[in-house]
């Protein structure tokens, strides 16, 4: 797909490229002295935004949905106490209208209205000639053209300044995260648009405060800008997502422990290595696909045989061992299990492929014959 209109999207903020760029602040705003005493508190730990939910799309009726508009000069206010810009989402044209009234610095559109096409027009239709910043999150279904559809909606309201924020996608009974990180969905955002600042969200990607150091650092090793971390001054008394919230303390402790990484280096001595580590690299890739391309071709015989002796190209006792074969090879070369089961199913997939093209082709020799 195009994408039109895409030049150096991000959020305009000036930072320190050597530091990530970090929103943090309550999951929602409850009370004016919840969200100013957070927002105080995490306020000297090398924040750049605050945020706050004020509007929460909640999964189940009768759960807490947040307090609305009411809430939005509290945030405003702990941007006067900060000096810090603050952001709300936003998930409809009211709430757009009631976050600018309020004089919120930047909006963002949460997973659940990314994934809907009319709720992201309407929002970038009410934001037609406005200046805003605005973050979107990807869709909480592993659909990227859905992510990058609803940019370019606002892109084309007139929206220059764009972020995306990973937050995970969502599956039934996801065994270790809250949502599942799906790395190769943003890496795959980062090769479409290169130039688009692109955070992460690890306090919805992991739903507890245990894995946030491991999926914050994974983030950054692999180059993103930025980290949206919920913060609490009390998490175990928050009305919206306990489990996840840090304290200030936390937090602090958490941003200290990261790393950044930096995109290269001048270090001669590492770029020598890289360059002979990358020259091998590419040598067994070239072998891997030469050793692929012998196996295809002795495929192709079995196929020949098995159209001569009309069996079926897919023989399933066959297919269980040649799986099980390398399936417990996997540990012994220190590669995981499912990594070998989707390079096997891949190349299973291929084999059959070809045999059942090479088959017919010899049938319609046959039938012109
Ligand atoms: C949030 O940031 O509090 C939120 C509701 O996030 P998401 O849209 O990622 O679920
Ligand atoms: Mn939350």
């Amino acid at each position: 797909m195009k994408i039109k209109n895409i030049k150096n999207w991000g959020l305009g903020l000036e930072y320190d490229q050597q530091h990530p760029l970090i929103i943090s602040g309550p999951c929602s705003a409850e009370t004016r002295e919840q969200v100013l005493a957070t927002c105080q508190a995490i306020q000297p730990y090398g924040i750049h935004i605050l945020r706050a939910g004020i509007w929460k799309p909640r999964t189940r009726p009768n759960s807490f949905e947040g307090l609305g508009q009411k809430a939005l000069p509290w945030l405003k206010e702990a941007s006067q106490l900060t000096g810090l810009p603050t952001c709300v989402e936003v998930a409809n044209q009211t709430h757009v209208e009631q976050a600018l009234a309020a004089g919120i610095d930047i909006l963002w559109l949460g997973a659940r209205t990314t994934v809907n096409p009319f709720a992201v027009q309407e929002i970038a239709d009410a934001l037609q000639g406005v200046d805003i910043p605005v973050m979107v999150k990807n869709p909480i279904n592993p659909d990227l053209e859905l992510w990058i559809g609803a940019m370019e909606r606002l892109s084309q309201a007139g929206i220059d300044k764009i972020a995306a924020i990973h937050r995970g996608f969502s599956v039934y009974n996801s065994p270790k995260y809250r949502n599942q990180p799906q790395w190769e969905i943003p890496i795959e955002l980062r090769r479409r648009l290169p130039n688009l600042e692109i955070i992460n969200d690890p306090s919805h990607i992991a739903g507890n405060r245990v894995l946030l150091y491991e999926v914050a650092q994974n983030a950054l090793d692999l180059g993103f800008d930025g980290l949206m971390i919920e913060s609490h001054i009390a998490p175990a008394n928050a009305w919206s997502d306990a489990a996840q919230q840090v304290t200030p303390a936390g937090l602090q402790q958490l941003l200290n422990s990261l790393q950044k990484r930096q995109t290269s280096t001048d270090n001669p001595a590492y770029l020598e290595q890289l360059e002979q580590f990358r020259k091998q690299i590419d040598s067994l890739d070239t072998q891997t696909l030469q050793l692929l391309a012998e196996r295809m071709a002795i495929v192709r015989e079995i196929g020949l045989s098995k159209k001569e002796n009309n069996v079926a190209v897919l023989q399933l006792e066959r297919w269980m061992n040649v799986r099980k074969i390398q399936l417990d090879k996997a540990a012994e070369h220190q590669l995981s299990a499912n990594f070998v089961e989707d390079l096997i199913n891949t190349i299973h997939k291929e084999a059959l492929h070809q045999q059942s093209h090479i088959m017919q082709q010899v049938e319609e020799k046959e039938v012109g014959n």
